[in-house]
């Protein structure tokens, strides 16, 4: 009938047929995109509980000609599957490095993924790139998430512990999102623990997920690792988390990621 008509149509979506040529297709126009500076990073700030601004996120995207703002769920996979994901990490650790002094914060937290740690020579082209834009490294933080693999003695961990001996502070994001997070977090010491936002939302109605988050705060303040809830988008979040012991927040309530205002030059300046 019509309705086994209409999904086999489905079935032979153009669209799955040529999704290993779309894939490509995006990989070769983000890959001009990196050459032609038609990235952008957005700055998220980071509050302290006294309300103080305690640092920014930054976060990739992608000023398309044809398609407008394209957010990072749409390209990062396909980066990561090629060494793309390494020259989009570089483009957006030297752009931040650059605006860092612009932000007017103490701190700076860039995402690194799993793809990018496994490459034997992250850590020496992290630490050039610092040097040369000559920023102070105690300022920056990488966002990992539990993805990575951090076996002992493996390449990430090794990528991350030189990091962290150039001062950078290292920060697990997502946490809780994953699986065997309380495992994770005994394998590698974080100095900054990021609570995934589905902790968050669920809050208010979630009398489990208030106790999960307390006693994640209590892992910290016992380590020192520093809590920061993600997504918060209300006063009641944000009461409730202060509550339980979280010392930072983030999310639109506080602060939505925006660009940085560049000083543009002026256009008569450009004509001339
Ligand atoms: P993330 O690192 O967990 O970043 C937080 C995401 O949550 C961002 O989405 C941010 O815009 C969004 N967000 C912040 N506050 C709120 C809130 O109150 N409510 C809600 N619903 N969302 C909020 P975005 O910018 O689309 O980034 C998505 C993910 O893409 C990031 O998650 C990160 O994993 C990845 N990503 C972003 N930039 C980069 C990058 O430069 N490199 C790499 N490797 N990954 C990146
Ligand atoms: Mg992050
Ligand atoms: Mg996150
Ligand atoms: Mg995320």
């Amino acid at each position: 009938g019509k309705r086994t008509g209409r999904n086999r149509v489905i079935a032979f979506d153009p669209e799955m047929l040529t999704d290993v040529r779309h894939k490509r297709l995006i990989e070769r126009e983000l890959r001009a995109a990196i050459i032609l500076d038609e990235l952008d990073l957005h700055y998220q700030p980071v509050f302290a509980a006294d309300g103080a601004l305690s640092g920014h996120e930054a976060l990739v995207r992608w000023q398309h000609k044809v398609r407008g703002t394209v957010p990072p769920s749409e390209f990062i996979h396909i980066a990561e599957e090629s060494d793309l994901i390494s020259r989009l990490g570089e483009w957006v650790l030297r752009r931040a490095c650059l605006d860092i002094d612009a932000l007017k914060a103490p701190r700076l937290s860039i995402n690194v993924s799993a793809a990018q740690l496994r490459r034997g020579d992250f850590a020496d082209r992290f630490a050039a790139i610092v040097a040369e834009t000559g920023v102070d490294a105690q300022r920056l933080t990488v966002e990992i998430t539990e993805t990575v693999p951090l076996k002992a003695g493996g390449v990430e961990e090794r990528n991350l512990s030189a990091l962290r001996t150039l001062g950078v502070r290292v920060a697990i994001d997502d946490f809780g999102a994953g699986h065997a997070s309380l495992e994770y977090l005994k394998k590698f010491s974080f100095d900054v623990l990021k609570i995934d936002r589905s902790y968050v939302a669920n809050l208010a109605e979630s009398p489990v997920d208030n106790v999960l988050i307390a006693a994640i705060c209590e892992i910290g303040r016992v380590s020192g690792i520093e809590i920061v809830a993600e997504g918060v988008e209300t006063g009641e979040q944000l009461d409730l988390l202060k509550a339980a012991g979280c010392t930072h927040f983030q999310g639109y309530l506080l602060g939505r990621p925006t660009p940085l205002a560049r000083k543009s030059v002026p256009s008569q300046v450009r004509a001339a």
